[in-house]
Order: C-alpha cells, then structure tokens, then sequence
C-alpha cells in the first residue's frame, strides 16, 4: 500500500521547536471503480476500517466500522446524505457521531443521521451546549471505547475553544478535524496561536507511524501557500504537483495508487509553523 509520509520539517526561527521524524499519513484506496470519491481505508493492525466520505464542497467525514462486532461511527458528518449512501452501499447501520468541534460543516448531520439510525452523538463538554443532539460527553484525557478500541480524546483548541482530536493508539490513528491538515493548520477562530501551538505540539508527539486524518481537503491551496514562503524547496515542488495531478482527478490528496511507497513529502508544519509564524508577528 502506498503511503504519504508526512514530514514536519520546520525551518523558522523559534518554529525548530517543532522539529520532529516522520509521520504517515496512511494511503487511503480506491474500492470503488470509475470517479468514486469515496475510498476505504485498510488498517492491517487493527479490525478497524475507516472509509473516507467526502462532503460539502471540501469537508471530509469519516466512517469506523469494527470488523468484529459490526459498530460503526462516523466522525464530522457536515451533511446526512452521503453518509447515508455510503452506509447504504455498506449495508451499514450507525451507532455513533464523532465531533471534533461544532462547527455546522462537522455538525451539520447529526440530527438527520441521530433520527434515521439512533445514534448517540459524542463531543466535547467544552461544547455540549453547541454540538446538536450531543449524548455523550467527553473532555481531554478520558478514555472512550469504539468496540474494542480505545479512544483518547485529546483537548487541541486553535480552531475552536472546544475542538478535540480522537486519538485510536490501537490503530495508529488520529481524527485532527480542523485543528492540522495536510500543509497547514486550522484557522484561529476562538483560540490563540500559543494554544493551536500546544494542540500542533500534542499531536506532533504522538508515534510517527500515526496517521492522520483531517477535516478539509486544503492540500493544493495550502501548496501554493507553503511554495510562496519556500520558493527552492524543490521536495516540496514536487509534492505540489503530484497533489495538484491528483485534484485534477477529482480525488482526495490523501489517496495514492501505491506507487508511493515511502514518498518523503513535506507536511503541514512547515507551512502551519510559517502561518503561525506570520501570526505571531
Ligand atoms: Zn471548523
């Protein structure tokens, strides 16, 4: 399978902070033929499957199906309806709604998909009164069961006073929503770049073989972004124009066909450490 190896590479001034190895941003496959979008996610250390479901204009939301017991959650539906085709598709019920924060583009499913199926709504207690049809409320450091497999939540405000990231060690995985993208960091809404510091920096200690799911397809605009501040980086030239060929298909930048085993890409903390940087300053 091949794999996007995500490197924060930092190159300003107090930003070495952030040095650190390598983390991979698992591949993600196509299961469907012709111009699907959706793709399924193979976890080969866990009985964890997690497909990708685009939605809205550039959101993404991600299915969890536990192989053994059959439960299924989805995290940051922006909308019901593609996540009700794709349970179609799977023959799927669900049992649970992940949300990273309140935003509408995250939340904007809950109630339709909480009335069809039943399911119970998680999110944190910094937001219980903005997340729709909140059931179950979680703050950092508790621990959470999906099927067999524990959750951390971890607390990454920035982006919002509330935004937390769903950590499964289990499967090496991260659900980041707005808080890290691939070449960039979520936008400062109700945060301070000191607090979206210490978000970037928890999840930046984590394994370097997590991977990292996100809320937004930003890869070619943040591209554009991270080359206007790192006009010679030609590894980064290079990431800019595979990320560009693969918008052009219409799929997300997180899919590889499997000829990138190993590809050394930057990731976002460079441009994150440079937008950081700017607002800083
Ligand atoms: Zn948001």
């Amino acid at each position: 399978m091949g794999q996007l190896c995500l490197r924060k590479n930092l190159l300003y001034g107090f930003m070495r902070l952030f040095s650190m190895p390598f983390k991979t941003l698992r591949s993600v496959s196509r299961t469907l033929g012709g111009v699907s979008r959706y793709c399924s996610i193979t976890n080969m250390s866990s009985s964890l499957q997690i497909e990708l479901v685009p939605c809205l204009q550039d959101n993404y939301a991600y299915l969890l199906h536990d192989v053994d017991t059959g439960t299924v959650g989805v995290v940051d539906p922006s909308e019901a309806v593609p996540i009700i085709d794709a349970l179609n598709r799977k023959n799927w019920n669900l049992n649970y709604i992940l949300n990273t924060h309140h935003h509408y583009d995250h939340t904007g499913g809950n109630m339709d998909l909480k009335e069809r199926y039943g399911a119970k709504v998680i999110g944190s207690g910094l937001d219980k009164e903005r997340i729709p049809g909140i059931d179950i409320v979680l703050n950092d450091g508790d621990k959470w069961m999906f099927a067999s497999h524990e959750v951390h939540v971890m607390a990454t405000p920035g982006h919002t006073r509330g935004h937390i990231s769903f950590y499964f060690p289990g499967s090496k995985s991260i659900f980041s929503g707005d808080t890290l993208f691939s070449l960039s960091c979520g936008k400062l809404f109700e945060g301070t770049p000191q607090q979206m510091l210490s978000s970037l920096r928890k999840i930046t200690s984590l394994p370097d073989d997590t991977n990292i799911y996100c809320g937004h397809e930003y890869t070619l605009s943040n591209s554009k972004f991270a080359l206007s501040i790192e006009l010679g980086n030609e590894e980064l030239k290079s990431y800019a124009t595979h990320v560009a060929h693969l918008r052009n298909k219409g799929l997300p930048t997180f899919v590889e066909s499997g000829k990138f085993s190993g590809y050394d890409v930057m990731n976002g903390m460079t441009a994150a450490a440079a937008h950081l940087d700017i607002i800083c300053f």
